[in-house]
């Protein structure tokens, strides 16, 4: 099958991985809306959030520890979760996906959420979460 995330997963398509475990694989987004936006995807393809009964859950605790990374290392006072699901959603991957998103003082609030930051030095940050 031909999936991007699933060719990420696989190490075929270089990301930069933040988090790995047994149900979960975490890597930066190319395209982030703040510093350290992460999306974590199940290693067992599936489309969406619906096209699998029980993904979403299994996917969830590993979720809450990209959550906990990602604070920590970047000094995120908050963050954001998301799914979108289904090509209406906004949906452009359809390899199940959690965007986590870490938010800072300086832009707080939900309507600025979801732009696109090209100002953000993806590398620097990527210093930041696996030093
Ligand atoms: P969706 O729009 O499906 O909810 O989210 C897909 C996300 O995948 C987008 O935020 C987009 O920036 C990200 N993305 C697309 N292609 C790649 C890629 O090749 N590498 C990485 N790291 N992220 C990607
Ligand atoms: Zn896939």
């Amino acid at each position: 099958m031909d999936c991007l995330f699933c060719s990420i997963i696989a190490g075929e398509i270089p990301s930069k991985k933040v988090y790995e475990d047994d149900v979960a694989f975490a890597f930066l987004d190319i395209e982030p809306f703040h510093a350290g936006h992460t999306l974590v995807v199940p290693k067992r393809h599936t489309a969406d959030l619906t096209s699998d009964p029980t993904a979403f859950a299994e996917l969830a605790p590993s979720v809450t520890k990209v959550a906990e990374l990602l604070k920590e290392k970047l000094d995120a006072p908050a963050l954001n979760v998301l799914v979108n699901s289904g090509e209406v959603a906004g949906q452009s991957v359809f390899h199940l996906h959690v965007h986590v998103v870490p938010r800072y003082a300086d832009n707080p609030g939900i309507a600025g959420m979801a732009r696109r930051d090209p100002d953000i030095d993806v590398d620097a940050v990527y210093s930041k979460i696996i030093g």
